[in-house]
C-alpha cells in the first residue's frame, strides 16, 4: 500500500476456480479487488465435453464474469493476456489488442491454470487438440461432428473409415468422458441423420500409456470403469505411448514393443497438462522451484519464497502431491483472501493451507458414473445422480442452472442434443486439411 492509494490493491490473474473464487471471497474486505483475466468469462471446465459433444452451450458452463461480479462494488474486471509480472516494482502488465495496461499491487493472487501439455511434442497439437478452453470445446465439436458430414461425402470406403476413427489419447476422467460422450452421440443422437453411412459403425478408440483407465480412481473402480466403457463398444488400448499424429492418424508404440498406426481423421489429446508460464516467470525472480510440468513449489502458506504478498494456487501449484480440481484452487482462494483480510485487520494468520479431499467422479455414459467420496466407493446410477447433483450445486447462475438441467433432460432421457452447431472456421481448417496454427494466448 502507498501512501496515494489508501486502500490495499489486490491484483487477481485468472478468472478460473482460483481466481473468481478469490474475488468472491474478498467481497468483504477494505480492499480494492483487479481481475485481469485473457477470457471474458469463468469456465466450469468439468463440463467441457458436453459442449464439446452438442449437449450444453458454452453460455451455460462459462457465463461472464462481469456479469457475476457486477454487484461486487470493490471488484472491476479487465480482459487482458498477462505476459510479465514483476515481483520487484509489484506490477503486472497486461495487453488486449492495441492496449497495454501496467497494474500495480499490494498483494497478487497469481491463478492463470494449466494449459493442454504435449510432453514435448508440441507438433501434434494442430493434429490432436486437447479441451481446456470454451475455443477448444468449439473447435472439438466441429471436428467430431464435421468428421460425420466428411464421412458422408467421401466415395472412398478406407476414408469413410478413417472419418468415423475417433481417437482419444489418455484415459483419466476427460478422455473416459469424451469417449463415452462421442460413442453415445454416434449410437443415439445422429443414428437417423444420414443416407450414405452409417454413423453406428463408428469407431471409439481410447489409448492409455498406463495399465488402467481411470487409475486415480483405485483399481476396483478402474477395472469397472473398463467393463462398461467396452460393453458400450469403445476399444481402451492400455500400456499405448503415442509416438506420432499426423493428418494420416496415429502410431502407437505398445510396451510389448508392437508399433501400429490407426487411420483416423479426428485425434483428441487428453493425455497431459502443463501449467501456465508465468509460474516459471515468478519462480524465476523469487527463486522458488517449478516441476516437469511448469507448476511452482510454493511454501506451504501458498506463497513464493521471500514474498508472503504474492499467492499462487490451483492448477499452478506443486505441493504435497495435490491433484489439478477445482476444489485445490477454490480451497486455496478461500485460504489466500482468509490471510490478506487477516494480514490487513492486525489477526493472526493461518500458516499453512490444508487441503479437504472432498472426492471425485467421472461420468461413463449417460445414468452411468465412478465416484470416490472418502473411503466409499460408488459405481453406476447413484454415482451418476450424486455426479449431476454435485454438477448443478456448483454450477455457476440459476439461469445455467436451468438451462443445463433441460439439456441434460433432452440429451439423457430424449435422445437428441440441443447444442450440435458448428462451422468450418471452427474446425481450424482440419476438415479440409488446411489446418491454421493456434493463435497464441487464445481460449
Ligand atoms: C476438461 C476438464 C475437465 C475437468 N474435470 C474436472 C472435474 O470433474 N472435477 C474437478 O475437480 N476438476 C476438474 N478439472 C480440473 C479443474 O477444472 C482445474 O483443476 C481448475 O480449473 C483449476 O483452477 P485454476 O483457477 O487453477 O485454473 P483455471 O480454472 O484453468 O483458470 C485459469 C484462468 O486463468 C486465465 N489465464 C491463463 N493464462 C492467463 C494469462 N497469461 N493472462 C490472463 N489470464 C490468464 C484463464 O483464461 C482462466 O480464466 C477439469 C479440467 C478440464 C480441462
Amino acid at each position: 500500500m502507498d501512501s496515494q492509494h489508501p486502500r490495499h490493491r489486490v491484483v487477481i490473474i485468472g478468472s478460473g476456480f482460483g481466481g473468481l473464487f478469490a474475488a468472491k471471497r474478498l467481497k468483504r474486505a477494505d480492499v480494492d479487488v483487479t481481475l485481469i483475466s485473457r477470457v471474458s468469462h469463468h469456465t466450469f471446465q468439468p463440463l467441457l465435453y458436453q459442449v464439446a459433444t452438442g449437449i450444453l452451450s458454452q453460455g451455460e458452463i462459462a457465463p461472464a464474469t462481469r456479469e457475476i461480479l457486477k454487484r461486487q462494488k470493490n471488484a472491476e474486471v479487465l480482459l487482458g493476456e498477462v505476459s510479465d509480472i514483476d515481483l520487484a516494482a509489484r506490477t503486472v502488465t497486461s495487453a488486449v489488442g492495441p492496449h497495454s495496461t501496467v497494474t500495480e499491487y499490494d498483494s497478487l493472487i497469481l491463478a492463470a491454470g494449466a494449459e493442454t501439455g504435449y510432453f514435448g511434442n508440441d507438433a501434434f497439437e494442430p493434429f490432436a487438440p486437447g479441451l481446456k478452453s470454451i475455443d477448444d470445446a468449439l473447435e472439438l465439436r466441429a471436428r467430431i461432428y464435421g468428421a460425420f458430414e466428411m464421412a458422408e461425402l467421401e466415395p472412398d470406403p478406407a476414408s469413410v473409415e478413417a472419418w468415423m476413427t475417433f481417437v482419444v489419447v489418455g484415459a483419466g476422467p476427460t478422455g473416459v468422458e469424451l469417449a463415452g460422450q462421442i460413442i453415445e452421440l454416434s449410437r443415439r443422437t445422429i443414428k437417423n441423420d444420414f443416407r450414405r453411412i452409417d454413423p453406428r459403425r463408428a469407431r471409439v478408440i481410447l489409448i492409455e500409456g498406463g495399465d488402467h483407465v481411470l487409475a486415480s480412481f483405485g483399481p476396483k473402480q478402474s477395472l469397472k470403469a473398463q467393463e462398461q466403457l467396452a460393453r458400450m463398444g469403445i476399444d481402451v488400448r492400455l500400456q499405448g505411448m503415442v509416438d506420432a499424429v499426423n493428418e494420416t492418424g496415429v502410431e502407437v508404440r505398445y510396451r510389448d514393443g508392437r508399433v501400429e498406426h490407426i487411420a483416423s481423421r479426428c485425434v483428441i489429446w487428453a493425455a497431459g497438462v502443463q501449467a501456465s508460464g508465468l509460474g516459471a516467470q515468478v519462480a524465476e525472480q523469487s527463486g522458488a522451484e517449478v516441476d516437469r510440468s511448469g507448476r511452482v513449489k510454493v511454501l506451504p502458506d501458498l506463497t513464493l519464497p521471500g514474498h508472503p504478498e504474492v499467492f499462487v494456487l490451483g492448477d499452478m501449484i506443486a505441493l504435497d502431491d495435490l491433484p489439478g480440481v477445482a476444489q485445490v484452487a477454490m480451497q486455496g482462494a478461500k485460504f489466500s483472501a482468509k490471510k490478506i483480510r487477516a494480514r490487513l485487520e492486525d489477526r493472526e494468520e493461518e500458516t499453512t493451507f490444508h487441503y479437504f479431499d472432498k472426492g471425485s467422479m467421472a461420468t461413463i455414459s449417460r445414468f452411468r458414473a465412478v465416484a470416490n467420496v472418502g473411503r466409499l466407493e460408488l459405481r453406476g446410477f447413484i454415482a451418476w445422480c450424486a455426479w449431476l447433483f454435485i454438477h448443478i450445486l456448483y454450477l455457476v447462475g440459476f439461469q445455467e442452472k436451468v438451462s443445463t438441467l433441460g439439456h441434460w433432460a433432452v440429451a439423457f432421457i430424449g435422445r437428441s442434443r440441443a447444442e450440435r452447431t458448428f462451422t468450418l472456421e471452427q474446425a481450424r481448417g482440419s476438415l479440409t486439411n488446411e489446418r491454421e496454427p493456434r493463435v497464441p494466448g487464445t481460449g
